[in-house]
């Protein structure tokens, strides 16, 4: 993690754990490693969400198994999911992230696809047609 990982990693254990579905701003893009040690320590998913409009990063917590991510939280913005972890390790994506990914196309988002960091494996790539468990 990079110095300004850490220090917001201490910050979020200091105030006693992420708040959860809701997107907190973060002033740069987070890396895969600093999701994945959020993941570990709090047994949740987390998620590296740009907001296209609002041109911001924001993190998203959510619980073991999923995080209630809004398709588009304002009008004329969309929610870019970039990536977010699966605590169980489950290199497939879920019914609901095939869900919300089609969802956010049928509202106009260009996103076509997305990555999940199963946790102790290798990222994946997922999109509308990729197979879910
Ligand atoms: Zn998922």
């Amino acid at each position: 993690m990079t110095a300004q990982e850490t220090e917001l990693f201490e910050r979020i254990k200091a105030y006693g754990g992420p708040g959860r579905n809701v997107g907190n701003t973060l002033d740069f893009y987070p890396s895969d490693d600093f999701l994945i040690q959020l993941t570990v320590e709090y047994n949740a998913e987390s998620a590296s969400v740009f907001t296209m409009g609002k041109d911001a990063h924001f993190l998203w917590v959510g619980t073991r198994d999923t995080i209630i991510l809004p398709i588009a939280l304002y009008e004329g913005e969309h929610e870019i999911l970039i990536k977010h972890t699966h605590p169980r390790g489950t290199e497939s994506p879920s019914r609901f992230d095939i869900e919300w990914l089609v969802k956010s196309q049928n509202n106009g988002s260009p996103q076509i696809k997305s990555l999940i960091l199963p946790i102790g494996k290798n990222r994946i790539s997922f999109n509308r047609n990729t197979p879910y468990l």
